[in-house]
């Protein structure tokens, strides 16, 4: 089949899957309002890939010269990564800074078990690179969309997966291997659009050690298989939020739900990792590197929407040329490009995997890039919402806008500078509520990883060595001479 269009994705998720919203049982997702939200917003995918202005970026033709996404290929030159990217991009600038989620999420863990899978091949000889192959030959032929379930519910973060008291499946696990394959058990969680994917790719969110080898696991599998239950997110909105007031929160429903796998089976030929327990943390670094680049891709994109809505919302209030906001307004600036520029730096300096032809973001280089945007992004909403003013909260809903009988008041009261309508001063507020949700503030600290997780990474990555040996030579103490920088270089200060 290939490609597929935005009605046959549609059609593919009514399979009987086991979704709860609200309380409820949702019989169908296609048919449910709130769930129609992130099914739309997720097609997308399909209606840009069968768009001839966008094929050349977004597709490739296979072996077989039929028409396959891009964003399921491997990753084999630096070309790839900056085409990804670009892909990346345009998909964010179509949704509004967050890109349509077919396979957003899940290409990165494609790409890691792609990775990984043959390193564990080398160690035990294993077949899991062959097993890769065939499900991402799968995935393309069948244009299928997915979701990425790394994060563990967890239990107490202070013990180990085989160490936790209440009971064992607080990360996902194997509890029985069969000949034909095997049954899991255990539940993901924040797992993007879920239940408007047709499969999930699971992998381990840490590294582990021999008595966690039966969490060592990572499998693809159909989300309407028999014991997944996928419980959806709390919405920011309601099925009745108007598009005037939620401009973002109504167009995009990324649904970050729980899965809970109760004894599912797994059939052989869709296992990645088994108990090998060494290469758990391999799995769950190099989803990181690839998905790290993703983010900060996308959210340059996001950036440039909130420095101008920033910008647009300064002209609004007739502030524009103050200085304290120029000044704002320049380090959003500054905020927005250096996150461009540290995203694009880590597929520059791209790293080739020892002994294949693939190729992953420079991981110091991305770390740097998540944690300085995710650091400062409490910084950004902090000037955009001094820029704003409280109208960003306590604006009336568009039903008031709308109702001749308070119209005509609030086109009066609510204008800003003369001469910009107060429906776009109005609009501007409510977009920038919605860029600054607390749901917007979780999603860029937690997404993606937290903040420790990324330091630990680059502390972890930090040439130490050369650090010191740079501060060793100027305060005259030996060592430096042993550093290949700096053995060669000349006496100074010079003795002239
Ligand atoms: C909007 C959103 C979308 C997401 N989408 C996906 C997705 O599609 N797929 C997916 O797999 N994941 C997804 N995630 C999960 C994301 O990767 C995690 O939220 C992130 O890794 C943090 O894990 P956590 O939420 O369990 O927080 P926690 O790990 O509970 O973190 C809370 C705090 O505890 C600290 N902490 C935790 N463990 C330790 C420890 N052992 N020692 C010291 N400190 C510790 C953390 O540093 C942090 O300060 C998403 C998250 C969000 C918010």
């Amino acid at each position: 089949m290939a490609l597929k269009t935005a009605e046959q994705y549609i059609e593919s998720l009514k399979d009987g899957r086991v979704v709860y919203f609200n309380g409820e049982r949702v019989p169908d997702v296609t048919a449910h309002p709130v769930c129609k939200i992130t099914n739309d917003w997720v097609a997308m995918d399909y209606l840009l890939n069968n768009d001839p202005r966008y094929q050349e970026l977004l597709t490739d033709l296979d072996e077989d010269g039929e028409r396959v996404s891009f964003a399921l290929q491997p990753q084999r030159t630096r070309e790839d990564l900056l085409r990804l990217r670009e892909v990346v991009k345009l998909w964010a600038r179509v949704c509004f800074g967050k890109p349509t989620g077919a396979k957003f999420v899940a290409k990165d863990g494609l790409n890691a078990v792609t990775v990984v899978a043959r390193r564990v091949d080398r160690k035990y000889g294993t077949d899991y690179a062959a097993a890769v192959e065939a499900y991402r030959k799968y995935l393309q032929k069948n244009d299928l969309a997915f979701a990425m379930g790394l994060t563990d519910v967890k239990g107490d973060r202070a013990l180990r997966p085989s160490e936790q008291v209440q009971h064992k499946d607080f990360y996902v696990r194997i509890v029985e291997e069969r000949p034909d394959g095997i049954v899991v058990s255990g539940a993901k969680t924040h797992i993007s659009q879920a239940p408007a994917c047709n499969e999930i790719l699971v992998a381990p969110c840490r590294a582990m050690r021999a008595e966690d080898a039966a969490y060592a696991v990572a499998f693809g599998i159909n989300l309407d298989a028999p014991g997944i239950t996928m419980i959806c997110a709390q919405p920011e909105i309601s099925a009745e939020a108007d598009l005037f007031d939620h401009p973002l929160s109504r167009s995009v429903y990324i649904n970050d739900a729980t899965i809970i796998f109760d004894n599912v089976f797994v059939p052989k030929e869709r296992i990645f990792l088994k108990g090998e327990w060494e290469f758990a943390g391999d799995v769950a670094y190099m989803f990181a590197n690839f998905h790290r680049l993703s983010a900060e891709t996308y959210k340059a994109m996001e950036l440039e929407l909130f420095t101008g809505a920033a910008a647009l919302m300064a002209e609004y209030n007739g502030i524009l040329k103050k200085p304290h906001v120029r000044e704002k307004l320049t380090w959003l600036v500054m905020y927005t490009e250096a996150v461009e520029t540290l995203g694009r730096a880590a597929v520059e300096h791209c790293v080739t995997e020892e002994g294949t032809q693939l190729v992953y973001p420079n991981p110091m280089i991305a770390n740097i890039c998540k944690f300085y945007f995710a650091d400062n992004w409490h910084q950004a909403t902090k000037y955009i919402q001094d820029i704003g003013g409280g109208i960003i909260v306590t604006a009336p809903s568009a039903k008031d806008y709308f109702n001749p009988a308070t119209h005509d008041f609030m086109e009066k009261y609510f204008a800003g500078k003369a001469g910009v309508p107060t429906e776009y001063r109005l609009r501007m507020a409510k977009l920038i509520r919605d860029l600054t949700s607390s749901y917007e503030d979780v999603l860029t600290i937690h997404a993606e990883g937290s903040l420790e997780a990324q330091k630990l990474s680059i502390a972890e990555l930090a040439d130490w060595a050369r650090y010191r040996a740079a501060a060793m030579r100027a305060a005259r103490i030996p060592g430096s001479e042993s550093h290949p920088l700096f053995a060669e270089l000349p006496p100074f200060p010079p003795q002239l």
